[in-house]
């Protein structure tokens, strides 16, 4: 798709448009995104406003910040306390709010926070302070675990004894069977993320179609990508003929990344997990196997956390379901936004209000 000329995806996008509006056939249909960087993508290329206004686009739980639960960040901003601790962290996690306090808040009354851009940094920080115990914020989905993992197999074997990871990773299969079971989100077809199926492949999702005969598409990043997807889940629909597509083929192989999948059932198996809004998921979690549980922070380091509280009035649960619009929460632009978030989903770029405040201020009025 990189080599086609201007003219080409014009030409393209033209197509996939037309043919939408055709096939959109005047039925209302909610077709669900999973991924941050989609939601991203949908509103910078202005999709909403090119598809049928009886097809809506709605986000699910794709955002790892938005769906890791408020005691999760108060067992973090605990362990910040500690003097003998250093917590390292990618920078979407600073701002998201416990139930009192932030690990911004933390860090800027003088605990000892970094912010690394993986999970081989803060390994790195583990080696030059053997006097402090680091903590590494595992937060994301199957695209992240890996290097996580990686971490985990280079500290055993360089033989650190003051590493350890905070696991809050989450497998994404596991959410979309939730919602599916829960009925309540009303989804007829699932944009499935890009970055997540280069992991772990097509297999995983098959559920989808066979289980509860959901139309369902790995689409790419592309402007180009996602109306070809849409495009796809609509043929789908309308035939009847609900399946799984792999739209983003030239980056997703159909099973996956062997590699990174070796790394991570090396080191993590599967675990109930707990996701903000939609609450415990079987085995949707990743917990460190016995092995190497010398790295895991939690039974490693003993620590109190306060009772959690969720913040007053944010609707963050009911936004990940797509139950709710980010426009239809109360504190949205108002209490709530980027610059002073109440809640997760508008703490990270990918967040969806985040997403909606950002690209979509203007045309809801906000
Ligand atoms: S606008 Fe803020 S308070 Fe409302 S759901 Fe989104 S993050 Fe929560």
């Amino acid at each position: 798709m990189q080599t086609m000329t201007n003219e080409e995806v014009k030409r393209a996008a033209d197509f996939f448009t037309k043919e939408i509006a055709k096939l959109a056939d005047g039925k209302s249909l909610r077709l669900m995104e999973v991924c941050g960087t989609h939601t991203v993508a949908i509103f910078k290329a202005g999709i909403r406003q090119l598809l049928p206004e009886n097809i809506e686009l709605v986000s699910g739980p794709g955002c790892p910040v938005c769906v890791t639960p408020n005691e999760y960040l108060d067992t973090a901003i605990a362990y910040s306390r500690k003097s003998d601790v250093i917590i390292t962290t990618f920078g979407d996690m600073l701002k998201v709010p416990g139930s009192s306090s932030s690990l911004a808040i933390e860090k800027a009354q003088g605990a000892d926070i970094r912010i690394v851009y993986s999970s081989l940094e803060a390994l790195e920080i583990a080696e030059n302070h053997p006097d402090k115990k680091v903590i590494f914020l595992a937060v994301g989905f199957e695209t992240t675990a890996p290097t996580a993992a990686a971490a985990i197999l280079m500290a055993d074997e360089a033989k650190l004894t003051n590493f350890y990871v905070l696991s809050a990773h989450k497998l994404v299969p596991p959410a979309l069977r939730a919602l599916l079971t829960a009925g309540d989100s009303h989804v007829d077809g699932f944009l499935l993320p890009g970055h997540v199926s280069a992991i772990i492949g097509l297999e995983p999702y098959e559920f989808l179609s066979k289980e509860y005969n959901i139309p369902a598409v790995i689409a790419g990043f592309e402007p180009l990508d996602i109306l070809q997807s849409v495009y796809i889940l609509l043929q789908q629909i309308r035939y009847k003929a609900a399946k799984l597509e792999n739209q983003y083929s030239r980056i997703v192989p159909e099973r996956g990344n062997l590699a990174a999948c070796n790394v991570l059932s090396q080191v993590y198996q599967e675990a109930d997990a707990v996701w903000r809004g939609i609450g415990e998921i079987p085995k949707s979690g990743l917990v460190i196997r016995k092995k190497y549980q010398a790295f895991d922070a939690r039974l490693n380091i003993p620590i109190v956390v306060e009772e959690t509280k969720e913040a007053k009035g944010c609707q963050c649960g009911n936004v990940l379901r797509g139950l709710l619009l980010p426009t239809d929460c109360l504190l949205f632009g108002k209490a709530c936004r980027p610059e002073h978030p109440i809640g997760s989903c508008m703490v990270s770029v990918e967040g969806t209000c985040a997403a909606w405040y950002k690209y979509g201020a203007g045309r809801w009025q906000v």
